[in-house]
């Protein structure tokens, strides 16, 4: 897809805030710092997304971009940043638990990992959350442009066994740099659309 058009709907907390247009969404989720953002920025084809609660442990919330009229990505705060307080790290929980289990335009969860190194324990949590609410995901391991394209396959791999990733789960390899793996990932978004 190629994006003109990137609207910062609403930055929510609670259900009632989620927007009603009944779009298709894809939420983004990552631990700080794995390359979450530059990700989102190159799939919409911005420098810089607008942001409002990119510093960890800041204000906690789910935010709703509307692209080209037809979906939506909701950006989820950053998990596994050491210094979050645990009622931090509870009311995360609690967010992204709610917005999961009752979201009917819900597609797909976009994993985004770090292709250079084994999944964390957070990364495999996460995953395990998503398998446990049958929520359909698709893994994106990025910075890949960090290591050599033969290396790629067994780093794959590795991501593949930790995670024990369901079958019908696309693994893509990512780079932010690069822009490789940028139409597979939208073809994978699409097709869920
Ligand atoms: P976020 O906290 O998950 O949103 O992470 P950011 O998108 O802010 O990225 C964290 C750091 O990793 C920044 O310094 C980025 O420039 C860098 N980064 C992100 N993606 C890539 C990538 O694909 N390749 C390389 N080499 N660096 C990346």
């Amino acid at each position: 897809m190629k994006v003109h058009n990137v609207e910062m709907v609403i930055s929510a907390v609670k259900p009632e805030q989620y927007p009603e247009d009944g779009l298709p969404e894809f939420a983004l989720a990552g631990r700080s710092n794995v390359g979450k953002s530059s990700f989102i920025n190159k799939m919409i084809g911005r420098k810089a997304l607008a942001r409002i609660s990119s510093k960890p442990g800041k204000t906690q919330t789910l935010n709703f971009y509307r692209i080209e009229e037809q979906l939506f990505f909701v950006d989820v705060p950053g998990y596994g940043y050491a210094k979050v307080s645990k009622t931090e790290r509870e009311a995360w929980g609690k967010m992204i638990e709610r917005y999961i289990t009752a979201r009917s335009v819900l597609r797909a969860v976009v994993l985004i990992i770090d292709l250079r190194h084994p999944p964390t324990n957070d990364d495999i949590m996460m995953y395990d959350f998503l398998k446990y609410y049958n929520i359909p995901a698709i893994i994106i391991a990025t910075k890949a442009d960090k290591i050599k394209k033969g290396k790629w396959d067994q780093h794959k791999k590795v991501v593949r066994d930790a995670l024990e990733m369901d079958k019908n789960d696309p693994l893509i390899v990512f780079s932010s740099e690069t822009g490789l793996g940028f139409e597979e990932a939208w073809q994978e978004i699409e097709k869920r659309m």
